[in-house]
């Protein structure tokens, strides 16, 4: 299968290269696990001997959960179109896989940001140089009660109620009491979390901070590893927070700062998604490219039949549309003070969109055999179908960007 063309004619040498190694991580190690990992319960996934602990391992010896870290903590500096092909790359070799390593540096990330000399020391210098994967971090903001809620912040449509995981000081410590959702990535695999919760009831979630919580703290207990229909390799399951004491330093957002915070979380996460999500696309529609010059019907290959051709350009289409997209929006919101969060949100919705819609003709493309256990069209569709949920389902995304676009005219 030829590799699609870069149209990019003045990519340096440095992004090149490392374009070509994280494609070889993604095909070599990436691919072969997630489809391992896809036929396994659960539990297995994340049992001692899994292939995700090599997943894991072989990542952070690249080093590329050191991107997005500040340079003066050991840090790699990236261009940014470099941050869009390891997503895109990693999204075409597994888009669980990728989430999960992505969001496994995001409380570290955080926490170097803060400058806090003591979570530098105690975690973020030993998240640098784990090499193992045992410093594997999560983003804990979805509740049972508040799942699409949490993108409200009392900004005109909505009042936005509270978190229910709820903190109070005391002293020089805070207090954690509450729930997070089966939807939390890394869940229960995590020992860092970055936590969303409410500390000032009257202002709705924009009286909301984010705190670094270690998750061996006595109080922390984690539900079991969730089911689901895709993106399998990805471990998810709820933390529970039962008076759970943090220090002070360990809040890394005031309730002062958290609705100018979500501004870039957004923009981060979100095109972050369109960039993992246009590698889905790609994938899919290479499958089904290669099942067309493949398979004959009719007296010839299918690819040669004028109705699939029509299918297979608008497949091509999307995926290029949606690399342009993603990569714009990428590269203007992580090189960007302060963000513009509707162009991720617009890099999400469309490109997750795109990864379905072509996982679909390509699955179609395939006939019978495209449901069938095993093939990697089936378990593409599958977890392209998780992508129109994840991080804000596509319509709660779109009304939030909405919302950007009417401010930022008026
Ligand atoms: C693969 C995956 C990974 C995830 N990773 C994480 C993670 O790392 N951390 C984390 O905290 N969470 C995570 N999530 C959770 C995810 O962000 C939520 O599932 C998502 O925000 C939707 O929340 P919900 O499931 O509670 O649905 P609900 O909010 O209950 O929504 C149900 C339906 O109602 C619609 N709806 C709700 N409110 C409105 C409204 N006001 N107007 C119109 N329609 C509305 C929604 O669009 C949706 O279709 C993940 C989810 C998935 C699927």
């Amino acid at each position: 299968m030829t590799a699609y063309l870069e149209l990019n004619k003045t990519l340096s040498e440095e992004d090149s290269s490392i374009k070509d190694q994280v494609h070889r991580f993604a095909a070599d190690i990436m691919r072969p696990a997630a489809a391992e990992l896809d036929q396994l319960t659960p539990e297995e996934v994340i049992a001692d001997g899994s292939p995700l602990w090599e997943v894991f391992r072989r990542y952070r010896e690249l080093g590329y959960h050191l991107r997005g870290m500040p340079e003066e903590f050991g840090g790699i500096a990236l261009s940014p179109l470099a941050g869009h092909f390891i997503s895109e790359e990693m999204g075409w070799g597994a888009g669980d896989l990728a989430i999960s390593m992505g969001a496994a540096s995001m409380p570290y990330g955080f926490a170097a940001r803060s400058g806090n000399p003591e979570l530098v020391e105690n975690f973020v210098r030993p998240f640098i140089e784990d090499t193992e994967g045992r410093f594997i971090g999560c983003w804990a903001i979805t509740e049972p009660q508040h799942g699409s809620d949490v993108g409200f912040l009392g900004n005109g449509d909505e009042p936005g109620p509270g978190f229910d995981v709820f903190a109070e000081k005391q002293g020089d410590e805070w207090v954690i009491r509450g729930q997070k959702s089966s939807w939390v990535s890394n869940g229960t695999i995590a020992t860092h979390a970055m936590v969303h919760m409410g500390v000032d009831r009257s202002k709705g979630m924009a009286g909301s901070a984010i705190a670094f919580v270690p998750l061996d703290l006595p109080g922390v207990t984690k539900g079991k590893p969730l089911d689901k229909l895709g993106q399998r390799a990805l471990n998810q399951g709820e933390v529970f927070f039962d008076d759970v004491c943090i220090p002070s330093a360990n809040i890394l957002v005031v309730p002062q700062g958290y609705v100018m915070i979500m501004d870039f979380i957004i923009a981060g996460a979100n095109a972050g998604m369109g960039a993992t999500f246009t590698g889905l696309a790609r994938a899919a529609f290479e499958e089904g490219l290669s099942y067309a010059r493949e398979r004959v019907q009719g007296g010839k290959a299918i690819c040669e039949h004028q109705a699939v051709q029509l299918k297979l350009m608008d497949m091509f289409i999307k995926v290029e549309a949606a690399r342009g997209l993603s990569r714009a929006a990428l590269v203007y919101n992580t090189s960007t003070i302060p963000p513009a969060p509707e162009y991720s949100i617009a890099s999400k919705v469309f490109c997750t969109q795109s990864a379905f819609e072509v996982a679909s003709d390509a699955l179609q493309l395939h006939g019978g055999y495209g449901l069938a256990k095993g093939m990697l069209i089936e378990k593409l569709f599958r977890d392209a179908r998780a992508a129109l949920i994840e991080d804000g389902t596509n319509d709660m995304l779109s009304l939030n960007g909405a919302r950007r676009i009417i401010d930022r005219s008026s």
